[in-house]
């Protein structure tokens, strides 16, 4: 399981040595204070750590050196409490390499209007030394979050939480190794992509490796190892009686075992936070791997079918920053419609690795036929999502940059029962309605594949999406498809 307390943000103040050791005493306190309230906010994932106050361009320097090197400093929040002339910020901004949010609050909430007098205007600067720095971090063409409001106001923690998730999230994908089992489904375009660019613009690396590597892992799944998984699997889902130890298809279920043994060790010896499978290429496998994806992807690890090894990686990112939150988040795919205009919806679902996570009771396993592939019958995870808002999130390869494109949804009831569909599956209504988010999710080249999240708001997405400066489209229910061809057009430029 994912634990993010391990990350720390560094909380960074700049002042100068004009006001005198007193002052910088008391700007000292001021921030541990704040400080102490960030890191106890359980809207704040990671710790929040004091540094001492910043007077000089030396100073600034070193802590940003300092943090470029801290491996579990996942970003840096920059605060001016007094005036900071911010050339004394340069050197320092233009060696920072983690992700950067600007806290632009004051100590005091309300002025003192009966007691306030020049000593309390040079203290509580904020309000102009905070705009001093802005400059700089313009002037130097930085992607940063700049969060306004009081240290002690729940909609801040909120924000610098959304923050320091993304950032969280960008920190995982520099050391992410992505696994991919077989190449891509042939023929197909989206789930393609430049490996290098990716590797350079998110960290993360993609290796392949032939199914034979994995099914040597398979094959050395001892049957200790596959009764402790049967004995989990009885205990956690719902399963037929046929597929019970001494049940006439309990033989499928024990394949579907030896597969997750053999993944999971897989994956585990090799440092893997995130894979690939394609249905075409099982060699040496008895069937597709299906439970065991969606066990693994429920723990953390990230996944993309046919090959599709940006949004494996982008379902571990979205994992990473999910940690700990309501809601569960999965890889998925618009699968199909329900285009009666009294409503229309989406069905989102795969052949079989959708996330139990986003369950809304127990899943039940199951053993169906695949109907594609030629393999033997899967053993699969089957539910319907929990209804509540959710989003969908794709990053595509453009040539000359990546794009992330995020739809907000609302999950629905299924109206309906779907007995014969033996799937994992999500029924939805895209903002602001099917037609709109369908076309301009087209016409932004949006894959089929994506990374589902009931955990994750627009905020976190824009968020990882400025860390990771790449591209950032949303359909939402504010979504005029003119305007969103006209964004598409003036990006293209801005690029
Ligand atoms: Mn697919």
């Amino acid at each position: 399981m994912i634990d993010l307390s391990k990350y720390e943000i560094w909380f960074l103040v700049g002042s100068q040595k004009l006001y005198g050791p007193q002052v910088l005493e008391q700007v000292a306190q001021h921030a541990q204070t704040i400080v102490r309230a960030l890191d106890s906010s359980p809207a704040i994932p990671a710790r929040v750590v004091y540094k001492p106050v910043l007077t000089t361009a030396e100073e600034m320097h070193e802590v940003c050196l300092a943090a470029n090197s801290a491996p579990n400093c996942a970003g840096v929040i920059t605060w001016m409490h007094t005036f900071s002339p911010a050339k004394n910020w340069i050197a320092g901004l233009k060696a920072l390499q983690k992700p950067l949010a600007h806290l632009h609050t004051q100590f005091n909430q309300d002025l003192p209007w009966a007691t306030i007098d020049m000593d309390f205007m040079n203290l509580n600067q904020s309000a102009h030394g905070d705009r001093e720095y802005g400059f700089m971090v313009s002037r130097l063409r930085l992607n940063r979050k700049v969060i306004v409001g009081h240290w002690q106001d729940p909609d801040v923690h909120a924000q610098i939480g959304a923050w320091a998730r993304a950032a969280c999230g960008w920190l995982d994908s520099q050391n992410m190794k992505v696994a991919r089992f077989g190449d891509n489904m042939r023929f197909v375009a989206v789930t393609e992509g430049d490996k290098v660019e990716a590797q350079i613009r998110f960290g993360y690396q993609v290796n392949g490796y032939g199914l034979g590597d994995l099914a040597a892992y398979v094959q050395q799944a001892s049957p200790a190892e596959v009764d402790a998984l049967i004995a989990e699997y009885l205990d956690t889902y719902e399963v037929a009686a046929e597929l019970r130890p001494g049940g006439a298809r309990h033989q499928s279920v024990r394949d579907a075992a030896q597969v997750e043994v053999g993944l999971r060790r897989f994956l585990a010896d090799g440092g893997f936070t995130a894979f690939t499978t394609t249905f075409e290429n099982l060699h040496g496998l008895k069937l597709l791997p299906g439970l065991a994806v969606q066990r693994l992807m429920a723990e953390g690890y990230g996944f993309g079918a046919e090959g599709d090894w940006k949004t494996a990686a982008l379902v571990r990112t979205m994992k990473v920053m999910s940690a700990g939150l309501e809601g569960g988040t999965s890889f998925m795919e618009d699968y199909t419609y329900h285009l009666n205009p009294a409503g229309m919806w989406v069905l989102g679902a795969h052949m079989l690795e959708v996330c139990p996570s986003i369950a809304g009771g127990k899943p039940r396993l199951e053993v169906h036929p695949l109907s594609i592939g030629g393999k033997e019958d899967p053993a699969r995870l089957v539910f319907d999502a929990r209804p509540g808002p959710g989003l969908n999130v794709s990053i595509v390869d453009m040539g000359n940059r990546l794009r992330m494109i995020v739809n907000t949804v609302d999950v629905v009831e299924p109206p309906a029962q779907m007995p014969r569909l033996p799937v994992a599956r999500a029924v939805w209504r895209p903002h602001p309605d099917l037609k709109v988010a369908a076309a301009a999710w087209i016409y932004a080249g949006g894959a089929h594949h994506t990374g589902f999240s009931q955990a994750l708001t627009v905020e976190h997405m824009q968020d990882l999406a400025e860390i990771f400066d790449v591209e950032f489209l949303l359909i939402d229910e504010k979504t005029d498809l003119r305007q969103f061809k006209n964004e598409i057009r003036w990006n293209e430029a801005s690029y």
